[in-house]
């Protein structure tokens, strides 16, 4: 069995939140590895509009190469792959990365969040042209005045909506499971929204021709997009022993730190706006904090 690899710090993760950790930890002069499984929601961006210096938008899988390639100018060590395990010793963390165990003194974990999929065909290419979409914040500046639809399966699928309706008066709500899953209150709120509920559960949704097609019952409803109002799946498994809100995101102190000590988090595995600038916001105040505990630990050895 070969050495473990030893590292200041293991940032578990590349999305906006792990590159942007292992970008700054390595400016404070760390020895840093990125381990990353590809699955980043950045890389599903079209372009995003909202990202501040991008007066034209900027595609979310080059905004991911340029941040990648700052980082590895500074000297982080990138690898390809899954942290299975991480497991806390004394005063060291050890994982079990692709190419087998990694000690580290901290650690970012930086492994976000999935979209809870409805069964739509070709979703790639309807995500990619902006008719299935996923986060109101993030784009409903671009679906003003649209007819556009919301895919829900519960109340959170009406604050979707309630919030969209800023946005554009064409909105309607979808149902995954059908009427059960709202109840009065809900639906006297879209009604006084004037968001059209339809109460049939979804048959099907499908591109066509640039638009989305909802097959609800006997009747089809055409929009120009779609928002997944689902909910997410959260990546907080690695840290079993880390404190969690109700909803399942990891909660830390404000400089991203878990209540287990050289743990520390950052972008949408916390509860928070899911946006690429606070991913990177919390990303910057954990890698200051992550280096100031770093040096902490040096004086003490001294
Ligand atoms: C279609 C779409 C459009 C969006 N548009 C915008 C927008 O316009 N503006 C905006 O600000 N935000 C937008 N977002 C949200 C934005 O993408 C996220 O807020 C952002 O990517 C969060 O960054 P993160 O680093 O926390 O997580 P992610 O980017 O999801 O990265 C987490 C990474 O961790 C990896 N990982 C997880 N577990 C492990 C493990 N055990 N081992 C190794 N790697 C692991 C994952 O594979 C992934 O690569 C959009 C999201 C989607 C899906």
């Amino acid at each position: 069995m070969s050495a473990p690899a030893k590292f200041d710090a293991l940032v578990i993760g590349g999305g906006p939140a792990g590159l942007t950790g292992g970008l700054y930890l390595a400016r404070f002069r760390r020895r840093v590895l990125v381990i990353d499984d590809g699955r980043s929601r950045a890389l599903r961006i079209p372009r995003t509009h909202n990202m501040p210096g991008y007066p034209d938008g900027v595609v979310g899988a080059d905004l991911m190469s340029s941040i990648h390639r700052q980082a590895e100018r500074y000297g982080v060590v990138f690898a390809d792959g899954r942290v299975e395990k991480l497991e806390k010793t004394g005063d060291r963390f050890s994982a079990r990365g692709p190419g087998g165990e990694i000690l580290a003194r901290v650690v970012l974990l930086a492994t976000g969040t999935s979209d809870i999929e409805s069964a739509v065909s070709h979703l790639a290419e309807a995500v990619r042209s902006g008719a299935v979409r996923y986060c109101p914040v993030c784009d409903a500046f671009e679906v003003i005045d649209r007819n556009v639809g919301v895919i829900a399966d519960g109340p959170a699928g009406v604050r979707e909506a309630l919030y969209l309706r800023h946005f554009t008066p064409h909105l309607t709500v979808f149902l995954l499971s059908g009427e059960n899953c709202l109840d009065e209150a809900n639906r006297d709120m879209l009604a006084a929204a004037q968001i059209h509920l339809v109460e049939d559960p979804i048959a099907s949704v499908r591109l066509s021709d640039g638009a989305i097609v909802v097959r609800h019952g006997d009747a089809e409803t055409r929009c120009d997009s779609v928002y997944s109002a689902l909910g997410m799946r959260i990546h907080a498994e690695l840290a079993p022993g880390a404190e969690r809100d109700e909803d399942g995101y990891l909660v830390t102190d404000r400089r991203r730190q878990t209540n287990i000590e050289g743990l520390y988090a950052a972008g949408d595995v916390l509860q928070g706006l899911n946006q690429i600038t606070v991913a990177m916001g919390d990303a910057a105040i954990a890698a200051a904090a992550m280096h100031l505990a770093l040096r902490r630990g040096e004086d003490r050895d001294r």
